[in-house]
């Protein structure tokens, strides 16, 4: 059997190479990277919601199953430039470093994940201008260093705002969904501050809290244990007060009907989840469905989110929309699965 090409290295991508190598299958795991690990290695993610786990611990498992396999051939820092049909699979042309080779594989997982928002996009709060708002992905970092500290003066932060919905459910830039994971990463991330610094207040600015499912736990214990304080409204912009030390959101509660300014010594950005650069390159190249947000439409949503339509090739994790680790694992195990039959047929 030809290789089953697993087409990037983010959760879901080595879930799928983990099982196709437990399943017996050669695997070609392609990452763009230099690493593997996707987002959560790349923003160096702290713990991970719903369960609180640090990332080394969710995610170190799969790396050691992917690397000590000498069924999976892994391939860092290389793109896909071409793919044509073979008589069963594709003939793929893989390019490293401006080298260039062809592979012929049986089938492929499409794995290619998400990017955030970019929250320069949203001008109104300042990201770029102010030091001292950074998006969420930015303080995961500062969390896992133990260093939570304003970029502007190295001093600790007093009081920090979340702005949920940065670049979600947001036509005017284009992104009306939700992103399904701002708001539990975001009151995570308050009850980690909270539980090392309790002296710093921590407001959360919502529209609507989505934590869904079992996550609405965490939004209780937030309010109820680590005195999280929300307020539900819309920033409308961020400028700076007292002499430029501080930030100040205003907006307006819409609980109460009316306007706020409040002064903050920090303001993160939930910046929401857009297609990965590999999705829209993947469909260019497999010729695959995409739906009108961007990301890769599968065949059958509902019943079957994992086949894309196109024989041979298959879907896991965020390729297909804004995705929980959780879920993004467990398609890439349905992923090899599918892979696996189709190249064994
Ligand atoms: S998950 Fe929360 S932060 Fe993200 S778009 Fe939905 S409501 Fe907004």
């Amino acid at each position: 059997m030809n290789p089953i090409l697993v087409l990037g290295g983010g959760p879901a991508g080595l879930s799928a190479a983990a099982e196709l190598g437990t399943l017996g299958a050669p695997t070609l795991l392609v990452e763009r990277e230099k690493f593997l690990g996707g987002n959560p290695e790349r923003w160096r993610y702290s713990l991970l919601v719903p369960d609180l786990k640090p990332t080394a611990e969710v995610l170190g498992g799969l790396l050691r199953r992917v690397g000590e396999d000498p069924r999976i051939e892994r391939r860092l820092s290389t793109v896909i430039t071409k793919v044509e049909p073979a008589s069963k699979g594709f003939r793929v042309t893989l390019q490293t470093a401006g080298a260039e080779e062809q592979r012929d594989v049986s089938a492929v997982v499409v794995a290619t994940g998400f990017e955030h928002f970019d929250p320069h996009r949203k001008l109104e709060y300042g990201y770029g201008r102010y030091p001292d708002v950074i998006d969420f992905k930015d303080l995961e970092g500062m969390i896992t260093d133990d260093r939570i500290l304003r970029p502007s003066d190295g001093k600790p932060p007093r009081r920090i705002a979340w702005i949920l919905c940065v670049g979600s459910r947001d036509v005017q830039v284009g992104n009306p969904w939700c992103c399904r994971l701002g708001c539990a990463v975001s009151i995570k991330q308050a009850v980690e501050v909270r539980k090392r610094h309790p002296e710093i207040e921590a407001y959360v600015y919502y529209i609507d809290i989505r934590t869904y499912g079992l996550w609405e736990d965490l939004y209780w214990k937030a309010m109820e244990e680590y005195g999280v304080k929300f307020i539900r409204g819309r920033v409308g912009h961020v400028t700076l007060a007292e002499g430029g030390s501080r930030l100040l959101a205003a907006g307006e509660d819409t609980l109460l009907s009316r306007p706020t300014e409040v002064p903050f010594d920090m303001i993160v950005l939930a910046s929401g989840m857009e297609p990965g650069r590999g999705t829209t390159e993947a469909a260019r190249l497999f010729g695959l469905k995409v739906g009108p947000e961007g990301f890769l439409a599968p065949e059958v949503s509902d019943l079957n989110p994992i086949d894309s339509g196109v024989p041979g090739v298959f879907y896991a994790g965020a390729a297909t929309g804004p995705k929980a680790i959780v879920d993004s694992v467990t398609e890439g195990m349905g992923a090899a699965l599918r892979a696996y039959q189709y190249a064994r047929d």
